[in-house]
């Protein structure tokens, strides 16, 4: 089955087709990479799913559900940003559990998500910390929490990794790649970065000037001439 489908999608900046018919369905479980050079339209095709640009044409849904017209918040997904996004006043505790309060989720119920969340990503010891007094890769991993905690039917990374220094952004890849292993979740990433393409994708979607040139696994898209 697939979670997210996305049908024939365009957009259009005024004369500008920036998204010329794109096809492709994310199975259950799938991590599904978007790969391309700058300006491809990887950015606006995530922001499309997430709800954060209109639709020109076409269709999508996720978990079965046309979300064209819905609000970021009314679609089932969670989105990981490469500036982490957490709020500086707020411990890591409230910083995971605020996307759970505004939805009105009952505090125990809250609590034992972030609980949860915490111990498969270590960052028990860590909780009552503000932002400021974590490490690079330490933030990174609150701002997964945060998404983790939503049980969301997908996961949309919006190059999580780009802002990072060499040593970390290889540390997150692997950190990522062992949270796939472990909770198979559904995820649209976006990267311009091969090397976390081929290491972290089910299958890469490769984009030039608005359009799937090719769509396979790691190996696939490696070895075609
Ligand atoms: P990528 O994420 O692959 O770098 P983008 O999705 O950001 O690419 O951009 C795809 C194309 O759409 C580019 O040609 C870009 O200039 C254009 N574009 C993106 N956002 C806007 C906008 N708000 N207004 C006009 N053109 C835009
Ligand atoms: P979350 O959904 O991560 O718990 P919110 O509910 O506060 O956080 O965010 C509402 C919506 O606003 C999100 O679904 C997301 O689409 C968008 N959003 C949140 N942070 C950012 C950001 N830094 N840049 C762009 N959009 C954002």
């Amino acid at each position: 089955m697939a979670t997210v489908e996305i049908r024939d999608v365009r957009k259009s900046y005024g004369p500008v087709e920036a998204i010329k018919g794109i096809d492709i369905a994310i199975r259950d479980g799938e991590f599904l990479v978007l790969l391309g050079p700058s300006g491809c339209g990887k950015s606006t095709l995530l922001r499309m799913v997430a709800g954060l640009e209109g639709i020109t044409g076409g269709e999508i849904a996720i978990g079965g559900r046309v979300v064209n017209h819905l609000e970021p918040k009314d679609r089932d997904i969670a989105m990981v940003f490469q500036n982490y996004a957490l709020y500086p006043h707020m411990t890591v505790f409230d910083n995971m559990a605020y996307g759970l309060k505004i939805r009105g989720i009952p505090q125990a119920e809250i609590r034992a998500r972030v609980d949860k969340a915490a111990e498969i990503l270590e960052l028990e010891r860590f909780l009552d910390r503000r932002p400021s007094q974590l490490s690079g890769g330490q933030r990174q991993r609150v701002a997964m929490g945060r998404a983790i905690v939503r049980e969301p039917a997908a996961f949309l990374f919006d190059e999580p990794l780009s802002n990072l220094d060499a040593k970390l952004r290889t540390q997150m890849r692997v950190e990522i790649k062992r949270l796939q292993d472990r909770l198979r979740i559904t995820s649209l990433y976006v990267t311009h970065d091969q090397v976390e393409a081929m290491t972290l994708a089910d299958r890469i979607l490769v984009m030039n000037h608005g359009v799937a040139e090719q769509i396979g696994t790691p190996l696939e898209v490696y070895q075609r001439p």
